[in-house]
């Protein structure tokens, strides 16, 4: 496939499911249970006309939209699991995992891989994207495979080494009624000799970071030559953090019959050069965008003076009994670290997480995360992706993300599977630039809030006494008092790192 970020758009067509030709060896296997075929083809005839898509790139497209991608309808899904070409066994774990509905990013995404297409797809964590491409991927595994050998057929790189467990469960959990399927991941910060072990037993799906799966596959110890699935998984992230050159290495070294589903967060024109050199004629999906996310989150933020006036803020944020558990960003592991340990000593059941704790150190926190034995996670934007924690009604920015992006991940770690979710940010006055850009991004207003007996000593971000509403419905009277000297702010206010750390 050729695609510039300017050609990439949404390909409606006429042609209808039924008159579809295998593409590739995985849609041809994909697609040989005509009762799966039946599904698709009535589903595609429920669809509306304009979101059908040709198969082989040769069909008749409307005419190129000048946005770069166009959302689909979100109203559209079908509406059951039993829609979508799902095995039995999958469908009734799916049913076990409680789920009744799939959500739109599943209901596009799943038939279109179930027939072998490759997919772009932009998505947000907290839309059930992972299901979107474990569903297919375990639903091509339901299939006997006509190659021998030990290697994945499966391959999933994710950014981070929580996204890969995250993956990895997921699997577990879609895969139970499936018999022999073998999942396991391979993640930096792991032992070589626990994952040499694991590779040696044979493996069905493979959950993998770039970096690890690279040594690993340069060491000859994996075979990845009947590989018929790739997915990337936040290939946005990944990009961020550094992986393209490891990306293009490995997808120099697997097979080109693959079919191959990226997912991103946003579809920038690094992803969309990307998808240009991975995918075929994909099938562009976008269910989510900046302006519709996080809906059920309620926003708030505090001006803060300096480190000690966050630190008075936090304490109070910590003590609302609505609060169950919470995550706090902070900029640095150092920051992390200590306001883990300071909370520790205040009597809150607090922790560390960051990238320079050993992988066992990190796997036990989140266990306790949850599990509820923790009920404050101090972290870096490791966090800020991945982490699916269902009992996080808050998430608390002690110190703003650089990324207008980061913080709707961040965000995105409460109001998770449909519940309610607060987010508070604190911010210095010089830090109004980070702000505007959040604000600009998600095309939403932050509301300034104070806490009574905690006002902040400083103007407001437009050189106007600050006058927030009061947080919780308190009463509270504006920061600013008529006459009162502009305070100049200790080196501390705002917390902002020089740059962005690479690897949080
Ligand atoms: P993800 O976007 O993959 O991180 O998923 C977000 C959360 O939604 C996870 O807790 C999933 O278990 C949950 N989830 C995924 N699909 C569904 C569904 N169809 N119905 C209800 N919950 C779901």
């Amino acid at each position: 496939m050729n695609v510039t970020p300017e050609k990439i758009v949404s390909a409606p067509s006429a042609t209808p499911a039924g008159e579809v030709k295998p593409k590739n060896k995985n849609a041809g296997r994909n697609r040989g249970f005509s009762e799966q075929r039946e599904r698709r083809a009535e589903h595609a005839r429920k669809r509306p006309a304009d979101s059908r898509r040709t198969r082989s790139g040769g069909g008749p497209r409307s005419a190129p939209h000048t946005e770069p991608f166009v959302p689909l309808p979100t109203d559209f899904a079908p509406s059951a699991f039993d829609d979508l070409g799902l095995a039995t066994p999958i469908r009734a774990a799916i049913a076990a995992a409680g789920y009744t509905t799939p959500t739109a990013v599943q209901a596009r995404a799943v038939p279109e891989a179930i027939a072998g297409r490759d997919l772009l797809v932009s998505s947000q964590t907290g839309s059930g994207k992972t299901a979107a491409f474990m569903l297919p991927a375990l639903q091509l595994l339901s299939q006997a495979d006509t190659e021998n050998g030990r290697g994945p057929r499966v391959l999933v790189l994710t950014p981070t080494r929580e996204l890969a467990m995250q993956v990895t469960q997921a699997a577990e959990t879609y895969g139970r009624g499936l018999r022999r399927i073998k999942t396991i991941s391979i993640v930096g910060g792991m032992p070589y000799p626990v994952q040499n072990r694991l590779l040696k037993m044979g493996v069905d799906i493979l959950v993998a970071t770039p970096g690890r799966l690279l040594d690993q596959m340069n060491s000859g110890r994996i075979d990845l030559s009947r590989l018929q699935l790739l997915v990337l998984d936040e290939a946005d992230r990944m990009l961020d953090m550094g992986f393209k050159d490891d990306l293009d290495a490995i997808t120099a070294k697997i097979p080109k019959t693959r079919q191959t589903l990226l997912f991103s967060a946003t579809i920038e024109p690094g992803i969309a050069r990307l998808a240009a050199a991975m995918l075929r004629d994909p099938v562009r999906i976008a269910v989510d965008t900046a302006q519709t996310r996080h809906v059920n989150i309620q926003q708030r933020l505090h001006l803060a003076d300096d480190l000690g006036h966050k630190q008075r803020l936090l304490e109070h944020v910590l003590r609302d009994v609505e609060l169950q558990q919470a995550i706090v960003f902070t900029s640095t592991k150092r920051s992390a670290d200590e306001l883990a340990q300071d909370l520790h000593l205040r009597g809150h059941a607090a922790a560390a997480l960051h990238g320079d704790m050993k992988q066992g150190a990190r796997n036990r926190t989140l266990q306790a995360l949850r599990r509820g034995g923790l009920r404050v996670l101090v972290a870096t934007d490791v966090a800020a992706r991945g982490i699916d924690v269902q009992g996080i009604s808050h998430v608390i920015n002690f110190d703003l993300p650089l990324q207008a992006e980061d913080y709707v991940h961040r965000i995105g770690r409460t109001g998770r599977a449909g519940r309610n979710g607060t987010a508070i940010s604190f911010a210095g006055a010089r830090e109004h630039h980070l702000i505007r850009s959040i604000e600009r991004f998600t095309t939403q207003t932050i509301e300034v809030a104070v806490i009574p007996g905690l006002e902040p000593k400083a103007r407001s971000f437009s050189g106007k006494p600050s006058a927030g509403r009061p947080s919780n419905g308190r009463a509270g009277k504006p920061s600013f008092k008529p006459g009162q000297p502009r305070k100049r702010h200790g080196p501390d206010a705002g917390q902002s790192p020089a740059r962005r750390p690479r690897r949080p």
